[in-house]
């Protein structure tokens, strides 16, 4: 291997090429061609450093459609199913006031948020995979995210609406707390139904409407209970 050494001599995947900017834009063409339509998601996808979110022995397979161990029985989520869940929160809008995340895991999701967002607030219940995430955010310099310890299924809030709410592990039913939390024509994504028959539903708020539909099958981590 010929690729740059980080300070510890190590051969990075980032001198390797593995990681470049280029491996990034062949994923964001992939992701088209798989059928995500919408600019402003496949731009800030573009924009967000993959690689820096998993663990470096993994980086070299970090644009891979895929998801990888991020450790705690955890996995950063597949490019596609990223993409897929921010596009059907966006809706028609490309740039949004406040969005929130449920299931920050190593961060990457919440980074992508952050590029259409003015603010994002995410949750995680594994203290410790918190605390790797914002690391990962700040050495990004990504600072409009703010990452909290909590169940995220217990989320509620007396003053914050969201614009959008994107939820990153899956339930059987929809957790009662999430629709409320929506601002106004705000749409919540959450993987939904029992193991092996999990979709993508898709809430889209109006006053006190609340229209529910149907996408893609997916395979998702439990949304679990607690903290850790
Ligand atoms: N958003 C991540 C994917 C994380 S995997 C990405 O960018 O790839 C799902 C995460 O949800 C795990 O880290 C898991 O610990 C977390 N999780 C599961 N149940 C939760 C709950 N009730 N509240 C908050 N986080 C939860």
């Amino acid at each position: 291997m010929n690729g740059q050494r980080d300070r510890t001599g190590t051969a990075t995947a980032e001198g390797i090429g593995m990681t470049s900017e280029r491996a990034r834009l062949r994923m964001v063409e992939r992701l088209r061609q798989q059928g995500i339509r919408h600019e402003a998601v496949l731009a800030a996808i573009g924009r967000v450093p993959r690689h820096r979110f998993v663990d470096p022995a993994l980086a070299s397979r970090a644009y891979d459609d895929t998801a990888l161990p991020i450790g705690f029985g955890q996995t950063i989520s597949q490019p596609w199913v990223v993409a897929r869940s921010i596009e059907l929160a966006l809706g028609n809008r490309s740039a949004l006031d406040v969005g929130l995340e449920i299931g920050t895991g190593c961060g990457y999701q919440a980074a992508v948020l952050a590029q259409l967002c003015r603010e994002v607030y995410s949750i995680e219940r594994i203290f410790a995979l918190a605390a790797r995430a914002r690391q990962t955010l700040s050495a990004c310099g990504i600072g409009n995210v703010k990452v909290r310890v909590a169940d995220g299924r217990e989320a509620g809030s007396s003053v914050l609406r969201f614009d959008a709410v994107v939820v990153a592990a899956a339930a059987v039913d929809m957790p009662p707390n999430l629709p409320p939390l929506l601002a106004d024509h705000g749409r919540l994504v959450i993987p939904l139904g029992p193991a092996g028959e999990q979709r993508l539903v898709c809430v889209e708020r109006t006053g006190e409407q609340f229209v529910h539909s149907d996408h893609e099958p997916v395979l998702f981590v439990p949304l679990r209970s607690g903290q850790e």
